[in-house]
């Protein structure tokens, strides 16, 4: 498929599930197992030949199943598999595609929980991983080796938000004969991985697709016969650690889905207002939409058009101390919470040096350009969002932010 015929928000709006009496919604399954009017049928169903049957809630429910099937056209995959969180989703699909032995080449600068799980999780099942600069092809591909399964990556990378070249990672994935497996977190909508030649997309449904912050949830989109891999009552990894879903959640995350495109617009518009006033202020922003981002030209190629360049953006503000007396100003002027997390309507911010990627040990960090006094931004919805650049400017004034000795750090 050419790369933008797909239009995610399309897909989204074109939806159309009926509830048990008419509704507008889909009525939400509030059983943890189902009758089988013969025996037979509940045997067919266990051997995956009865379509449509339900046999028990950890394998499927109705409303998980209106909910993968939505993700699933959102990114363009034949099938997907909600679970109860981010990590949910993706330490099923490590186990799932790893065995013991096996290696994995993973992007040194993902998630801290993710990388946790990879460094010092796995290896106790004799499963490697080699941690590579995921923007630097040559050294991912020499990191390859016979028994490497598969390259992960994040679309945009937390918190450094460095950009994976997902075409060019999937021509070297099918080179080796090896998956491509994308956790699109930070990007729904703005980049489509599958399109682009993921084998596996995941995302974390705690952030901007649920986007209220009152639940964790995850999704893998895939093929059928991988999410029925998952799912196989014998050696599925998402069925056997059981880290499924609640109906009532993905109901409600359902709906929150359907106004992702419009949210995600407005984060877009208001992280491009603060980012650009910033930079002219001579704060140092790291944001896909400015020119000044080193992967501008790849991120312009590789987005939809019609979404922007995302929420998150992120400020070195040179010292731990002065980034920590900034969120603290910000919060207090009620710009947004200090607190981990994203996709939220309210602005979110942390330090992820010492927070979110605190797994990552602090020599790695230096190595890979992550300083204490980096602030990581979750831009929210603000509907005024010059008041909101007046406040941080404000916050950084009071800081000394741009006091000569400040100056002088550079
Ligand atoms: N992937 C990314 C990029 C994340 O930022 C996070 C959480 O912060 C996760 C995965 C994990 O998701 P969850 O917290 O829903 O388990």
């Amino acid at each position: 498929m050419s790369k933008h015929k797909h239009h995610p928000a399309k897909e989204i709006q074109n939806l159309q599930f009926f509830g048990e009496f008419g509704g507008v919604n889909p009525s939400i399954s509030d059983s943890a197992t189902y009758t089988f009017l013969k025996a037979k049928t509940m045997l067919d169903t266990f051997e995956g030949n009865a379509e449509g049957c339900y046999l028990y809630s950890r394998h499927t429910s109705p409303s998980n199943h209106y909910l993968a099937t939505a993700l699933a056209k959102m990114e363009n995959t034949e099938a997907a598999n909600v679970a109860a969180s981010g990590m949910g989703a993706i330490t099923p699909v490590i186990l799932q595609l790893a065995n013991s032995g096996d290696h994995i080449v993973s992007s040194r600068t993902i998630y801290g929980g993710t990388y946790a799980f990879l460094k010092n999780w796995t290896p106790k099942f004799n499963i490697d991983t080699s941690f590579v600069d995921i923007t630097d092809l040559d050294k991912v591909e020499a990191a390859i080796r016979p028994n490497t399964k598969f390259i992960y990556a994040e679309t945009l990378s937390n918190p450094l938000l460095e950009l994976a070249d997902i075409e060019a990672l999937s021509r070297l994935a099918k080179k080796h004969n090896i998956k491509l497996v994308i956790d699109n977190t930070f990007t729904p909508l703005i980049f489509s991985p599958a399109v682009l030649g993921a084998d596996i997309v995941i995302h974390s449904l705690t952030k901007f697709i649920n986007g209220a912050n009152d639940t964790v949830g995850g999704v893998i989109c895939s093929t059928t016969e991988f999410i029925n891999d998952l799912k196989n009552v014998n050696d599925g990894s998402s069925m056997l650690l059981g880290p499924v879903m609640d109906s009532l959640r993905s109901a409600q995350i359902l709906k929150n889905l359907r106004t992702l495109p419009v949210r995600m617009l407005q984060h877009s518009k208001n992280a491009q207002y603060l980012a650009e006033r910033l930079e002219k202020d001579g704060v140092k922003v790291k944001y896909p939409g400015l020119e000044s981002y080193p992967q501008k030209a790849l991120f312009d190629q590789m987005k939809h058009p019609d979404f922007g360049y995302g929420g998150m953006m992120t400020l070195d503000l040179k010292t731990g101390e002065m980034a920590t007396k900034f969120m603290e100003s910000l919060q207090d002027k009620n710009v947004g919470y200090l607190a981990v997390s994203l996709g939220f309507y309210k602005t979110l911010f942390n330090a992820p040096g010492k927070g979110t990627s605190s797994e990552v040990p602090e020599e790695e960090q230096a190595e890979m350009g992550l300083s204490d006094g980096l602030v990581r931004m979750s831009v929210g919805l603000d509907f005024d969002i010059e008041d909101t650049y007046q406040k941080m400017k404000e916050a950084l004034n009071e800081i000394g932010f741009f006091s000569p000795e400040t100056k002088s750090l550079n």
